[in-house]
């Protein structure tokens, strides 16, 4: 059994990506600003990743800067410009675009693009940040209109896309003018990412110093990291289609199972498109805190809304969004699936609910 369920914070090491890691480490290690032979294999072997990887993202390698992930990504974009980003972005955009103007999102937990119009039209910031899949929710944004709207508008258009990638095409997100990404939530190396900029961007400094990535992010480039991390969507994007058919239908069957188990259960942005491995739910009864620990007693390992959000434990950027009670926010949960995720998994997680429910409750149904 495979207890496992909370990709939505990190995934394993893809075995395709541990092999290519090895390999590149074995052959590939000189540094690639290096002016010997070996130095400039590594060099054409690191533009070939980013070549693939702007294949498999819809976005010409130049318009690529490999990062250590995707807090880097958000942090590099967001300085000192007037930006719009939407209620539910994760922390690293959040925290990092200071003075931004909210975005609303419906009772769903979705960006309208009406609304994103209406706001172009009285602010008119320089950028708008909507990511493309939430993490808490698993809810899918409208990334495509709002890039194209924005098009229109002559307005700048980000989607960080870190839970995207790997889990839906990616091929169109190229459309977008700036798009983040994160290898660990792949399948990739943790600590590799990227930051995807408009073609004529001239703006943009990561980190100073030598003149790698075109001199806007210095330091020695991490080539095995990122050789797996291409490697790891490589072996995915086929995959795809087939993983969200399965995958969907076993955590309906999970959120059934559960609702059989329990009243009153809140599945948040039920009613959007979501990805196909994440559920947020509101238990009806008892602190997320100690559905977490007794289900980690028993092999499973969820999470209470983010992993990242500032720490403290039960709380969700999305249900805050949503205007929950401080009440109904201890009651959080996110369950979030892998590739490989079997029937059995998750037919044994919500097994495990129900169990740990009787011991919290000394069995009976929750009022
Ligand atoms: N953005 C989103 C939407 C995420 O889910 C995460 C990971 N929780 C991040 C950014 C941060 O990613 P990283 O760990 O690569 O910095």
């Amino acid at each position: 059994m495979n207890g496992y369920f909370d990709h939505n914070a990190t995934t394993p090491l893809h075995p395709a990506a541990r092999e290519a890691w090895l390999r590149a480490s074995e052959k590939h290690w000189c540094n690639p600003s290096s002016l010997y032979r070996d130095a400039g294999l590594a060099s054409q072997q690191l533009e070939a990743a980013r070549e693939r990887l702007g294949t498999l993202i819809g976005a010409e390698a130049e318009r690529i800067v490999l990062t250590s992930g995707a807090t880097e990504s958000n942090n590099a974009l967001f300085a000192d410009q007037l930006v719009a980003i939407s209620a539910i972005e994760h922390p690293s955009v959040r925290m990092s675009a200071r003075n931004a103007i909210d975005l609303p999102v419906n009772a769903d937990g979705v960006v309208e693009p009406d609304a994103v119009m209406t706001l172009i039209a009285a602010q008119r910031p320089a950028l708008v940040s909507v990511m493309a899949a939430n993490n808490e929710s698993g809810a899918l944004q409208p990334w495509r209109e709002i890039a194209a709207l924005c098009r229109e508008q002559g307005v700048l258009f980000h989607t960080d896309a870190a839970q995207w990638i790997g889990k839906l095409d990616a091929t169109s997100l190229g459309e977008c003018d700036f798009i983040t990404g994160s290898a660990h939530k792949f399948g990739g190396p943790k600590g590799c990412g990227f930051l995807v900029l408009p073609a004529e961007d001239s703006r943009l400094n990561f980190i100073r110093g030598g003149p790698q990535e075109s001199g806007r992010r210095a330091g020695t480039e991490n080539y095995p990291a990122i050789e797996a991390m291409v490697t790891a969507l490589e072996a995915l994007t086929p995959r795809l289609a087939e993983i969200e058919t399965a995958q969907s239908l076993r955590r309906d069957a999970f959120i059934a199972a559960m609702r059989a188990r329990f009243d009153n259960l809140r599945v948040i942005s039920e009613a959007a498109p979501r990805l196909w491995n994440t559920v947020l739910m509101v238990m009806p009864a008892h602190d997320n805190l100690k559905w977490l620990t007794r289900l980690s007693r028993r092999g499973f390992s969820i999470s209470t809304g983010s992993a990242c959000s500032s720490g403290k434990e039960g709380s969700s950027v999305v249900v805050t969004a949503l205007g929950a009670s401080a009440e109904e926010l201890k009651r959080v949960v996110r369950i979030s699936s892998g590739w490989d995720t079997s029937a059995e998994d998750w037919q044994a997680l919500a097994a495990a609910f129900g169990e740990v429910f009787n011991e919290l409750n000394q069995g009976g149904r929750p009022q």
